[in-house]
């Protein structure tokens, strides 16, 4: 049977959080062995993802875990340029490792974990590129980093070195959406993504953690294909929400968005 793919994805209230959700749902719908485990930065579980994913056809697990109060009062004490904002899914992610490490022992299960966020774009095919993967495998990410693309750049099926412009000297130069990791390397550590990295380190701090250099295995042929986008949904600007209201004119506040 084919190894299990654990999707994780960190989601948080927002305007489109429901438009990016059932976009993710519909690309792993087409996706056979995979379970998606969907953490909501809240307090509590919302009835909004509770419903999408009671009406998504992929099997999912929904957990929830609220961003602690010192995390989101991080500021940026570099005052110059705003570098990179603060830490986002960090909880969630981990909220989710700790899940499948409570679920399953060392060996009990054939799978892979992938970080998927909410927003960005999947071709299909980079499921079935993620799923044999032994230790740790790695692909370009388009749109990430400032750059055409961001990741790893090989030969054969080594990476010989990285195409990145922030912190180049990491060791691991790569977005969460552009590696996979076998879940027995999960079960077998206790790693967990760190709150203390510095901002840009938070994949290469977790993945120092699992594997060496060495071990990376190139993915989309070799690594010369982008099978996943960085991409970001827009805030929506709602002006003529308070203005229809002031008018007299209030949207029917049962309608969920
Ligand atoms: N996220 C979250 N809580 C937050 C901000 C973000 O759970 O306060 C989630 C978000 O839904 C996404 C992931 O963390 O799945 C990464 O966030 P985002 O896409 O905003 O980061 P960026 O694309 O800007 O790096
Ligand atoms: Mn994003």
């Amino acid at each position: 049977k084919q190894p299990l793919i654990f999707a994780i994805t960190p989601t948080y209230k927002r305007w489109t959080q429901k438009a990016d959700l059932t976009q993710l749902c519909q690309t792993l719908s087409h996706i056979s062995n995979l379970r998606w485990i969907v953490v909501e930065d809240s307090e509590q579980k919302t009835p909004l993802v509770t419903n999408l994913l009671s009406h998504c056809p992929v099997n999912s697990t929904h957990l929830n875990f609220r961003t602690s109060q010192s995390l989101l009062n991080i500021v940026n004490t570099t005052d110059k340029k705003p570098q990179v904002k603060k830490p986002r899914g960090i909880e969630q992610r981990n909220t989710a490792l700790k899940w499948l490490r409570r679920q399953y022992r060392h060996g009990e299960v054939k799978g892979v974990v992938y970080f998927a966020d909410d927003d960005n774009t999947y071709d299909l095919r980079v499921f079935d590129e993620m799923r044999p993967t032994k230790m740790v495998s790695v692909w370009p990410v388009g749109l990430a980093g400032g750059l055409k693309f961001e990741g790893p750049i090989c030969v054969g099926d080594s990476v010989k070195q990285w195409y990145a412009y922030w912190a180049r000297d990491r060791k691991f130069q790569i977005d969460f959406a552009g590696f996979a990791v076998n879940i027995d390397i999960i079960l077998n550590t206790k790693a967990l993504i760190l709150t203390t990295s510095k901002p840009g380190y938070i994949e290469n701090d977790f993945l120092e953690q699992l594997i060496e250099f060495y071990d990376l295995e190139p993915k989309a042929n070799s690594c010369q294909s982008v099978l996943v986008w960085h991409t970001r949904t827009e805030k929506p600007q709602m002006f003529y929400e308070e203005q229809l209201n002031k008018m007299g004119h209030p949207s029917n506040p049962g309608i969920e968005v």
